[in-house]
């Protein structure tokens, strides 16, 4: 009698257990990545989505429901380029020589928690020192809140380039820093780069193809890789099944990156139609920040918060990114959701969308950048960026229609990622 009563009991137990991994998000408006719908219970089973369902299906004792019904439910958003290690500030320049790597992984534990709260369970970190490999782990392992991390560690620049990390240094403290510090001077030294960010646990890989605004380096947009660095680089990251992404502010750096078979265009400031049409031709996505050409020129107007040599480019560079951003869509050129966060602020990624509304981009395209087309970008489409049965249950919620008003993408009220609720209003 004991033995059947046990094992009713852990019977019973097991199935509570299985029916509360259950739950139905009842959804006034349901985006799915690729529609507005209305009146949908989307149905969730461990990590997983397992249905959408019409209407709001009703929950019982052991499935949890979440009520939605006045509210928008999407897919957990996709920023496709931050930098999870730093966030700026006048002292960045110096932080460099008193931060041990334990002191910026402790400091960005808050960033990588900020942007999942904000929405975003998903992003790209394109270049850092090594640590956002650290929190690429920590994150994945359930050690610290934060998004899914694709990372290309270390990127990848020629000598004084934009990420060259001796830039600006006094000549007894600059090196000699190459393939493995992410420096190339030649096709052979650009895959060697390529295969020791394979070593170092990258996911992805991004160039400095132009000159860069932050860098201590009077030039922010001459070319900076020879068409054959760059193919040697993409050969050498397609042997990995890694995605490219090439940091461009002036034509011809884009041109060669573009032509180099690179699959994405990060900023493109100075883009003009020529380009626009050779990335139509060869499929490469435009990913436009411009959340950070906003920020530093908003900041190089603050007397001492960027070094001297940084404080023209900005200005230049800055408010150009907005308008490209627009006449690319209107050309039709794919583009994918961008802010380079750590140059603005871990969080705000949402303010991005209004950004792009306001360049002329409808707001069910904006939604659509950063789900379905950033995980495309990604390879990643068959499993993030949807709600759709059999997808990872990534599910965010805003408190109202963004198509009517696209600054509610600042109001998330839910995150859920791979299952787990971080964020409940
Ligand atoms: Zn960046």
């Amino acid at each position: 009698m004991k033995i059947k009563w046990s094992f009713l009991g852990s019977f019973m137990l097991f199935n509570v257990v299985l029916m509360a991994q259950t739950s139905y998000i009842h959804c006034g408006q349901l985006f799915d990545g690729e529609q507005m719908t209305r009146q949908k219970t989307v149905v969730v089973y461990k990590n997983t989505i397992t249905g959408i369902e019409d209407g709001f299906t009703p929950g019982n004792d052991t499935i949890k429901v979440y009520d939605f019904k006045e509210s928008t439910v999407l897919p957990g958003l996709m920023d496709m380029h931050i930098h999870i290690e730093h966030e700026s500030n006048p002292k960045r320049y110096e932080e460099g020589f008193r931060e041990n790597e334990a002191d910026v992984a402790l400091k960005a534990s808050q960033y990588c928690e900020r942007t999942l709260m904000a929405g975003f369970t998903t992003v790209r970190d394109l270049g850092g020192t090594g640590v956002n490999v650290s929190l690429q782990k920590a994150i994945a392992r359930g050690f610290i809140p934060g998004p899914r991390i694709f990372t290309a560690e270390k990127a990848l620049a020629t000598t004084g380039g934009h990420a060259d990390p001796s830039n600006g240094l006094k000549k007894d403290l600059m090196g000699d820093p190459g393939p493995k510090e992410g420096v190339i001077n030649s096709p052979e030294e650009a895959r060697q780069a390529v295969r020791q960010r394979y070593k170092n646990g990258a996911d992805c890989i991004k160039i400095t193809a132009t000159g860069g605004v932050l860098s201590v380096a009077k030039d922010g947009q001459g070319p900076q890789f020879t068409i054959e660095e760059v193919k040697a680089v993409v050969e050498a990251a397609n042997d990995y099944g890694f995605v490219t992404a090439a940091h461009a502010h002036g034509v011809e750096g884009m041109k060669r990156a573009i032509i180099g078979g690179i699959h994405s265009i990060e900023h493109g400031t100075k883009m003009n139609e020529e380009v626009m049409d050779l990335m139509i031709k060869h499929g490469t996505y435009l990913v436009p920040t411009i959340s950070a050409g906003k920020f530093v020129e908003e900041k190089a107007k603050i007397p001492g918060f960027y070094p001297a040599v940084i404080v023209p480019k900005a200005l230049e560079i800055g408010p150009l990114i907005q308008e490209t951003c627009g006449k690319a869509y209107r050309r039709g050129v794919k583009i994918a959701f961008g802010t380079d966060a750590g140059v603005s602020r871990h969080g705000d990624n949402a303010r991005e969308f209004e950004f792009m509304v306001e360049a002329g981009i409808p707001p069910l395209d904006a939604l659509k950048m950063a789900t379905k087309h950033a995980a495309d970008l990604m390879r990643v489409s068959d499993y993030l960026g949807h709600i759709k049965k059999g997808y990872v249950a990534d599910i965010v919620a805003v408190k109202d229609d963004p198509l009517d008003n696209i600054s509610t993408m600042n109001e998330v009220v839910f995150v859920m990622k791979e299952g787990v609720v971080y964020k409940q209003n």
